[in-house]
């Protein structure tokens, strides 16, 4: 976790997303921070420095919590990715804003003293108290007002207004999703869960349909399932059962 130190404006605007990138100078103050932060030691930094100016994996797609804060009275605490790329025709860090994990004392009014947090009640009903929020769209970022209980965090509001978004990226998620639980219905009909066969398999169309691994073969006794993904990028299992008369005696 890295932290650094701003203004209340800069953190309002990064919990309301009007903040997108945040850049820092290639000081060594900050690149033995960002080094540790990626998780890396001093050693590393010419290696680190050098994948960072060159978009390699591993640095410039590895997400890290910043919190921004100001003075303590107001503080975001998001997710970045971090690469070296120019601001004003300078070499800088930049660090993208990919999600919003916590907020603190940015919604009351300029000037007011913050509320005190409320910490809970011990003797409180056990009831959920909906409220209309605001959650964004993990894909496009487009905030939404939508129904959830009170105190979620910014990632179950996220994830609720990206449940609802209409967005390309939103709808092929879902379609995605429900291909995975078609697949997942079918695969319990088939294979038992008794003895691993059913894991197995649901890590199979799970690992295929993610593009890590091609195909999987399985064999239970006579029967053989081929799991892969077509061309259409829908998941298919090709099951063939093969019945031998050979007999020895
Ligand atoms: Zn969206």
């Amino acid at each position: 976790m890295l932290t650094i130190t701003t203004n209340k404006a800069e953190v309002k605007g990064i919990a309301e997303r009007t903040i997108t990138e945040r850049a820092l100078p290639i000081t060594d103050f900050w690149t033995k921070r960002i080094v540790n932060l990626l998780g890396f030691s001093d050693s590393d930094k010419r290696t680190i420095l050098h994948n960072l100016a060159e978009n390699r994996k591993g640095t410039t797609d590895a997400e890290r919590d910043v919190t921004f804060t100001a003075g303590g009275a107001a503080a975001v605490t998001v997710k970045v990715t971090i690469r070296i790329g120019q601001k004003s025709g300078v070499d800088c860090f930049i660090l993208t804003i990919r999600d919003i994990l916590e907020v603190r004392g940015v919604a009351e009014d300029e000037g007011q003293e913050a509320e005190p947090e409320v910490v809970g009640m011990p003797n409180a009903p056990a009831v959920r108290v909906m409220t209309r929020q605001i959650g964004f769209c993990k894909y496009c970022n487009q905030g939404r007002t939508i129904e959830a209980p009170e105190g979620s965090s910014a990632a179950d509001l996220n994830e609720l207004a990206t449940e609802e978004c209409e967005c390309d990226e939103a709808r092929r998620q879902r379609e995605r999703r429900a291909r995975m639980e078609a697949a997942g219905a079918w695969a319990q009909n088939v294979f038992s869960n008794q003895d691993g066969q059913l894991q197995t398999v649901l890590c199979a169309i799970h690992s295929t349909f993610e593009g890590a691994i091609d195909s999987v073969t399985i064999k239970i006794g006579k029967r053989t399932h081929k799991i892969d993904t077509d061309s259409d990028g829908m998941i298919r299992i090709r099951s063939t059962f093969r019945d031998s008369n050979e007999e020895t005696f």
